[in-house]
């Protein structure tokens, strides 16, 4: 059915902090690898902040937000039976009524970048919610290269079957809340936790090899001494800065890994507001089992001083997360306290303009790795769908004790739900365009 001309959507106004929910024509496929996608929730995330803010420099009204999955109602030219086998498979299996879960931002599938998994790079990269790709915040959304930026998923969950999504989440099917989450934050989450685990520098700790024959590309033989490895070496501990939903997808990664490959481990996990961290130690009351070879603190920013302290005899962490999101520099300077030397930092927050708060100098002092950057969310996609169906225990919930979705409100409500998510009164949450 096609729909009507005209649809509501959530916009901004510069210079700030000025939402109205108005009535706007409903998008139509402009060219032909578009698709146009009817929503059936929307998300209303951190990084949404920042053009609410009026920080990001832009000056035109536009539709707001990057978090939505739906249904698609309408479909370009480019999509058809037979398609050339060097485009992406969707372009001849996506279907008018499939369910489909979009990254935050477009990626073409084809370019060199989107080839080799670094998604967020693609040379056709463009963000929802700004004044040349309009928001998910809406009824309708155009989704540029949709074969793609999309996910069927039907075709993501045909990996698994009814029994394991049974056995897995309790209910056969996925809550639609907890899709959301794949747009941003949990494979965000994920992405911190596997550059980290993955990193050069944390391989001597996880393979019980000294540096640099820990790396897979060493293949000298003969000429190794005895690991001189002791108990304390193998133990990785890690600092999690910031305990929103990134964070908190962040942590659940973390040790959903760390539990798989039995390592040793100690995880302090760390925020200034007291709510934020009672939500953490339920989730992780829920996650930590007998078999544990580690374990996971919630800490204020003081407090994780003097635990990492002592856990460490004063050198530090080897891996910390910067998962505040909002990227703020007070963020990153506590990250360069507690990281040891020949430690990484990974920052998943969306920075501004301002300056990194350490010098050439202290970097090069601690051997310092910084990986920065946004979330290549296509690429992280099954690894986040897996951890998904696998807790809906905590993904799955809405208001709960353990949820990291606050609530699912209707438009009507957008201006005030963005004054309070900005001052921190609540959690995430979603917006339902049809309610
Ligand atoms: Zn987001
Ligand atoms: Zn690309």
């Amino acid at each position: 059915m096609s729909p009507s001309v005209d649809q509501l959507a959530i916009l901004w106004y510069p210079p700030a902090y000025d939402i109205r929910v108005e009535k706007v024509s409903v998008p139509r496929v402009e060219h032909p690898d578009d698709a146009v996608v009817k929503v059936r929730l929307a998300g209303l995330c951190g990084s949404d902040l920042h053009l609410y803010r009026g920080t990001e420099g832009i000056t035109e009204p536009c539709i707001c937000g990057h978090e939505f999955v739906g249904e698609v109602v309408e479909l370009g030219s480019s999509f058809q039976p037979s398609v050339p086998c060097d485009r992406p498979s969707l372009y001849s299996t996506l279907k008018v009524g499939d369910r489909v879960i979009s990254p935050f931002t477009v990626s073409c599938g084809e370019c060199h970048f989107c080839r080799v998994g670094f998604t967020c790079r693609c040379a056709e990269s463009r963000l929802f919610g700004t004044p040349n790709t309009p928001g998910g915040q809406a009824q309708y959304v155009r989704v540029p290269k949709a074969g793609g930026t999309l996910y069927r998923l039907d075709e993501a969950l045909a990996a698994y079957t009814a029994q394991e999504l049974e056995a897995q989440c309790s209910t056969p099917r996925l809550a639609d809340s907890s899709l959301l989450l794949l747009c941003d934050i949990l494979p965000t989450g994920v992405f911190a936790a596997f550059q980290a685990l993955n990193h050069p520098k944390t391989l001597p700790m996880m393979t019980s090899q000294p540096y640099p024959h820990s790396s897979a590309l060493i293949t000298l033989k003969g000429i190794l001494a005895p690991s001189l490895h002791r108990p304390q070496d193998t133990v990785l501990l890690i600092a999690v800065i910031g305990l929103g939903p990134v964070g908190v997808c962040a942590c659940v990664a973390m040790l959903d890994i760390l539990h798989a490959k039995g390592l040793d481990f100690r995880l302090v996990a760390i925020d200034p507001i007291e709510a934020r961290r009672n939500k953490m130690a339920s989730i992780y009351s829920k996650m930590s089992r007998d078999q544990e070879r580690g374990y996971l603190e919630v800490a204020s920013i003081e407090d994780s001083r003097c635990i990492i302290f002592e856990w460490s005899n004063g050198v530090g962490c080897n891996v910390v997360l910067e998962a505040s999101v909002v990227g703020n520099s007070s963020a990153l300077s506590l990250a360069y306290e507690l990281v040891r030397p020949f430690g990484c930092i990974t920052s998943v927050g969306a920075h501004s303009d301002s300056a990194v708060p350490f010098t050439g100098r202290e970097l090069y002092d601690k051997n310092v790795s910084l990986d920065f950057g946004r979330c290549p969310v296509r690429a992280m996609f099954p690894m986040a769908l897996d951890l998904l169906v696998r807790r809906q225990d905590i993904f799955g919930d809405v208001g709960g004790e353990v949820s990291l979705v606050d609530k699912v409100v209707g438009f009507s409500e957008a201006a005030t739900m963005y004054q309070e998510f900005d001052k921190g009164k609540c959690g995430k949450v979603l917006f339902d365009p049809w309610k």
